[in-house]
């Protein structure tokens, strides 16, 4: 069987919304998996998250893991000063620290940030300065990190925002994930000789409008990138976030998808 990738990452410990999507990578015949990071945060199971991550395989050993932010910050205390966070971010940073066991931290400690592997390239935000973790809001902000992709892809994560950015001779153009999905069934085949970052939005907490968790496929023999959207029962984490007393606003947020 043709391998299937499933590149799935920013699951912010939402291991309801992680289920659903395993379920349906089994469904879409999947056979490998790759974790674009920020596996912890703002959620309320970062055990369980963790746990099915390591399970996850990629040819038969376990699966290729980028650091995230979140999973950083869990995981470094030394020169790392909170209150330059956003509080409800500072809050659940703290937060998840206190659940984590050792083995769990020396875990998020040991992931790369960048990997490179079968003519991909996987960062959780861009390879200029990857552990800045800085932001892709447009076109412009990619122009460094093309210059230093040697793959014909590379799959990132970080906004939350699925979508596409391809390099071609005139410039870099923007491919919404909104417009694959209403008009091509998510699909998108990537053209011999350009580049191409592919951001594939967030499991645990999508911020692009569309409440439901977001993932990729990515079928190597046919050059081609499938976007995913899956309902999940958002009450049930709103309900355990409520219940641990993580903020609010984390809840409320899901169900917006904002
Ligand atoms: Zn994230």
């Amino acid at each position: 069987m043709d391998r299937r990738i499933a590149i799935l990452g920013d699951i912010h410990a939402n291991l309801t919304a992680l289920r659903t999507i395993l379920t349906d990578c089994e469904a879409q015949g999947v056979t490998d998996y790759i974790c674009t990071g920020d596996i912890v945060g703002y959620n309320p199971w970062p055990h369980e998250c963790l746990d099915l991550v390591r399970e996850l395989k990629y040819n038969g050993a376990p699966c290729p893991v980028v650091m995230g932010n979140h999973d950083f910050y869990v995981s470094h205390k030394d020169g790392i000063d909170l209150d330059d966070f956003n509080p409800n971010a500072k809050i659940v940073i703290e937060w998840t620290r206190k659940q984590m066991s050792m083995d769990e931290i020396y875990y998020l400690k040991s992931i790369p940030f960048t990997v490179v592997k079968e003519g991909m390239t996987i960062v959780h935000s861009t390879l200029d300065k990857p552990e800045k973790f800085g932001y892709v809001f447009e076109v412009g902000d990619v122009i460094p990190h093309f210059s230093l992709q040697k793959t014909p892809v590379c799959f990132n994560g970080h906004t939350h925002f699925p979508g596409i950015l391809e390099r071609q001779l005139g410039g870099i153009y923007e491919i919404s994930s909104k417009f694959l999905l209403e008009e091509r069934d998510g699909i998108f085949d990537l053209l011999i000789g350009r580049k191409y970052l592919v951001n594939v939005g967030s499991v645990g907490q999508p911020r692009d409008g569309d409440p439901r968790a977001s993932y990729v496929i990515y079928e190597p023999k046919l050059r081609r990138v499938k976007f995913r959207r899956l309902e999940y029962d958002i009450a049930e984490v709103q309900a355990r976030i409520r219940e641990v007393g993580l903020p609010e606003h984390l809840a409320e947020r899901l169900a917006t998808g904002n």
